[in-house]
């Protein structure tokens, strides 16, 4: 009923001889495997975007996904890549919302939220990312807090709108940490998460949202956490970068 998702999040790392290679031999080896409802999404940097489509290009269900996108249309924006932009090039997903942005880039959630709606007003499907930290996980509130990630950053948008939003849980204490988040804890998360969905958008919407769990997946912890039932695939950093790694990822699934 939800699309299986992976997708690889390469971060601000490889030259672009190195994105193609990596791009090349990911299609080469997990091809054949992904179909069906099955996808793939490559987030490259902005730069290597057009070039790696073409990489995917005989691969019908890979695409490729922006790591960013500016709240703003066009102007004076040194820097910046719009939407209308994004959506120029054919790019049908972007990262939003990614605990690196919210930290290291001062994003806050109507900033997240503004960059949403720039996102569906161009046909390009937000993956939401959300996830909390390892002091508030020590929280007792620690759902509470990510439930008010997703009603900050999406709950404004239409049943139809959010039906093209793909929801991404990364615990920051998970991200690039080696500490991957036990198949029962994401599973509590995600389960609540497609509730606390369910309570505003109906049962219906709620089970057609994938969520995928981030944070240090890695080819040995994929298999489990891809078979708890509201884990529907993985947003993986560190391990997409390495073809073999990320393929026995998207065999996991
Ligand atoms: P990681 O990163 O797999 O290296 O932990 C995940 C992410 O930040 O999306």
């Amino acid at each position: 009923m939800r699309n299986k998702i992976v997708a690889g999040n390469w971060k601000m790392n490889k030259t672009m001889e190195e994105a193609v290679a990596l791009t090349s031999e990911i299609v080469n080896m997990a091809k054949d495997e992904v179909t069906g409802d099955a996808q793939v999404i490559l987030c490259p940097p902005a730069l290597y975007l057009t070039t790696i489509q073409k990489y995917i290009a005989d691969a019908p269900n890979f695409s490729v996904a922006a790591q960013n996108v500016s709240d703003k249309l066009s102007g004076a924006y040194t820097g910046e890549i719009s939407a209308p932009m994004l959506q120029s090039i054919g790019v049908k997903y972007v990262l939003i919302g990614h605990s690196e942005r919210r930290q290291y880039f001062n994003e806050t959630d109507a900033i997240l939220a503004e960059k949403v709606n720039v996102a569906l007003a161009h046909d390009i499907a937000p993956i939401f990312c959300c996830g909390e930290s390892l002091e508030q996980r020590q929280n007792e509130d620690y759902i509470g807090f990510v439930k008010n990630q997703l009603t900050a950053g999406l709950f404004h948008l239409s049943k139809e709108q959010i039906l093209s939003v793909v929801i991404a849980y990364e615990p920051i204490w998970a991200i690039g940490t080696g500490l991957t988040a036990s198949a029962e804890q994401a599973q509590e998360m995600h389960a609540a998460l497609r509730s606390h969905v369910s309570e505003k958008y109906g049962q219906e919407v709620a089970d057609q949202l994938s969520i995928l769990y981030g944070g240090s997946v890695s080819a040995s912890s994929a298999p489990e956490l891809f078979a708890a039932p509201d884990i529907d695939g993985g947003l993986v950093g560190g391990a997409s970068l390495k073809s073999r790694d990320f393929t026995e990822i998207i065999k996991a699934r």
